[in-house]
């Protein structure tokens, strides 16, 4: 059984997907206007490790990451360079894949960019005035925040202490300081899309609602992100999505803390930020990766380079003992049971720890446990020159069982590439052609795609966002 953390009830919860071993989970992706640092690194990672632990225990994972690429920070950073805006979000998307890359990232089942699903964002505005959850104010539509009363049921505020604190600036229209945009009037030169209340572009929040439902559906198990947008970026998503479909918008809602540095939260506004691109000058992605995952992904991490030199040191502990084999290997094999190392009960304490709330710091530290335990045995063994069956078969399983788990937290170890990944590729080239293919009418051909990918062990899923793969029957 899975325990997860959720922010909505603040408990550790049983898992239960709405299908039984399926899983729709969607993370909020960055805003792209510039490269990503440490902080959206660490998302990224906490929340790749924990699709991969899903899908180690049989789930069949449905990802979405989408890309805020159009919004007020891309429109100014276009405007101080003096290139099309369009420049700006397409450099920073393009810069945000190659980290996730070389993070060894999963790529998501569908990257959605706002400025594709207009047509989604508008039929939602509209749906939400017409339900009476939302009204028109000279060009921008505001979401009226006292319709929903259940508003601050994530970030635990009360409507009224909100209402105490709020101010409507001079500029806006809205009725209540705590309504929110759902569309915005554009202004000249702005980026801009007909819509049934002038030309305008999306509000930021709305974008989430309507992009996750429509690649997951009306109801998602898992809904991700920092721990700072719980408020309002979150709560804001509740609001409309639920005023929208008067259903449970997300079943388990999950955050991953800070990035701090020197006690402060490391952001672009107190320009305390190391991008992903000027620490792989210097650290190994895997040690990156490292450094993230050896503190619970709900507890706020410190950031130094000397912090990043000591998990380089734990790494390669880690990376050294891979090579026990090697040191065993011309030892003459004498005698039967020795001191053998108990494995199994380090997998059974590994998986434990894991299934709780993905615990992978615990679960690194019995890892090191475990090979502190092996090293001792293989350092005896070196001295007599010899050793046991059993205890070479300990050996054996620790360090294989070691390689198997680093690969399901995500580390590349020694291999360049990830074969992984070619496959994923591959299959991908195939979806592609099928839909072409089906595009075209010739159903036959790109039925035969499908049963012959069905004979390989990899089943096609054709959803309203696209076609899906898993593997499995
Ligand atoms: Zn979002």
């Amino acid at each position: 059984m899975i325990k997860v953390y959720n922010t909505l009830t603040e408990k550790k919860e049983e898992f239960i997907p709405f299908e039984k071993n399926r899983i729709k989970m969607y993370v909020c992706g960055p805003t792209v206007y510039d490269d990503a640092h440490i902080g959206h690194a660490r998302s990224a990672v906490v929340f790749d490790v924990i699709r991969r632990w899903f899908e180690h225990r049989g789930y069949s994972v449905i990802f979405v990451r989408n890309y805020t690429d159009v919004d007020d920070k891309i429109i100014k950073r276009a405007n101080e360079k003096g290139v099309p805006w369009k420049e700006i979000s397409e450099k920073y998307i393009k810069s945000f894949e190659e980290d996730m890359a070389a993070l060894n990232v999963k790529e998501p089942t569908f990257k959605p960019k706002v400025t594709e699903h207009i047509p989604e964002i508008i039929k939602m505005v509209k749906g939400l005035i017409e339900k009476g959850h939302a009204y028109e104010a000279d060009g921008d539509v505001y979401f009226a925040v006292e319709t929903f009363p259940e508003y601050g049921k994530l970030s635990k505020r009360k409507i009224d202490e909100l209402m105490a604190g709020a101010r409507i600036a001079p500029a806006e229209k809205k009725r209540n300081p705590l309504d929110f945009a759902l569309w915005k009037k554009s202004k000249e030169g702005e980026p801009a899309w007909d819509s049934p209340w002038g030309k305008g572009r999306p509000g930021w929040h709305i974008e989430c609602s309507a992009m996750s439902m429509k690649y997951l559906g009306e109801m998602m198990d898992i809904h991700g992100g920092g721990l700072d947008l719980i408020f309002p970026h979150h709560e804001n998503e509740i609001a409309q999505s639920e005023s929208y479909t008067g259903k449970p918008f997300v079943k388990y809602w999950m955050h991953n803390g800070f990035v701090m540095v020197n006690s402060e939260k490391m952001s672009k506004s107190l320009g305390n930020f190391f991008t992903i691109k000027e620490i792989l000058k210097d650290f190994s992605p895997d040690v990156l990766r490292f450094f993230l995952v050896s503190t619970h992904y709900r507890s706020p991490i410190d950031f130094s380079f000397e912090r990043l030199k000591e998990a380089k040191a734990a790494f390669d502990r880690i990376k050294n003992f891979l090579n026990a084999k090697s040191v065993i290997k011309n030892v003459q094999e004498e005698g039967k049971g020795g001191a053998p190392v108990d494995v199994e009960k380090y997998r059974k304490a590994f998986n434990e720890a894991m299934d709780d709330d993905f615990n992978t710091a615990k679960a690194l530290g019995i890892l090191f446990e475990m090979i502190k335990e092996i090293n001792i045995l293989k350092d005896s063994i070196v001295k007599k020159q010899k050793a046991t069956t059993e205890e070479k078969e300990s050996i054996l399983a620790a360090v294989s069982f070691v390689r198997e788990v680093m690969k399901i937290l995500g580390f590349k170890l020694e291999e360049e590439k990830s074969t992984n990944n070619l496959e994923d590729e591959l299959i991908k080239l195939l979806i592609d052609i099928r839909q072409q293919l089906r595009k075209e009418k010739k159903f036959k051909l790109a039925d035969e795609i499908r049963d012959r990918l069905k004979q390989m062990g990899i089943v096609l899923e054709d959803l309203p966002g696209g076609t899906v793969y898993r593997k499995g029957e």
